[in-house]
């Protein structure tokens, strides 16, 4: 077994998860949205946020996944994108769901691959924020995030190393 320092417990980011589908259902309230999983690293954000929005009220939710990934740990941006959504976007209103930003690189590239589709409009969530390696300026209006963590390379709830740990209910730095 690994040994893991715990960064965000369970409880903190089920309370996070909370904390931001209150954001978004007090946004669109009666509107139908369209959420925009970010694979992989999303895919238990996801599953946690949906079902947190059907509780507070939000019924008319669809969900897809667009598959990009940036090298992260380099400054240079560069993005691999391997799955585009199955549906237009054009008038929809459209939640980008991501585990982490880091250098906001993957999401500079991202809002503006959606943008030009014209949606209603196009806000993020991102359940993590390593606030201080940020290179990219994002629209900060259109972002919401959950929890900051510091500049230290994280798995679990998602997000892994060499694909592995992506099955922690936490997360955490993994001692090597
Ligand atoms: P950015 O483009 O903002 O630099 O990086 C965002 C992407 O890099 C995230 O979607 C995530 O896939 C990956 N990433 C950034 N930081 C970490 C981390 O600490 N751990 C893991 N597993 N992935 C990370
Ligand atoms: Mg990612």
């Amino acid at each position: 077994m690994s040994n893991i320092q715990v960064l965000a417990t369970e409880r903190q980011i089920r309370q996070a998860v909370r904390r931001i589908a209150r954001e978004v259902s007090r946004r669109y309230q009666e509107e139908s949205i369209l959420l925009v999983g970010v694979l992989t690293g999303a895919f238990v954000f996801m599953a946690d946020l949906a079902r947190e929005l059907y509780r507070m009220g939000m019924t008319d939710v669809e969900i897809e996944f667009i598959d990009i990934s940036s090298y992260s740990g380099t400054e240079s941006g560069q993005i691999r994108f391997d799955r585009d959504l199955t549906v237009p976007i054009s008038g929809r209103h459209v939640v980008i769901v991501e585990d982490i930003i880091d250098t906001g690189a993957t999401l500079a590239f991202l809002l503006k691959l959606l943008e030009v589709r014209e949606p209603a409009s196009l806000i993020v969530v991102a359940l993590f924020n390593k606030v201080t390696r940020r290179v990219e300026t994002l629209p900060s209006e259109r972002i919401i995030t959950g929890i900051d963590l510091p500049n230290k390379f994280v798995v679990g709830y998602g997000l892994d190393r060499n694909g592995k740990f992506r099955h922690l209910p936490f997360v955490g730095i993994v001692a090597s």
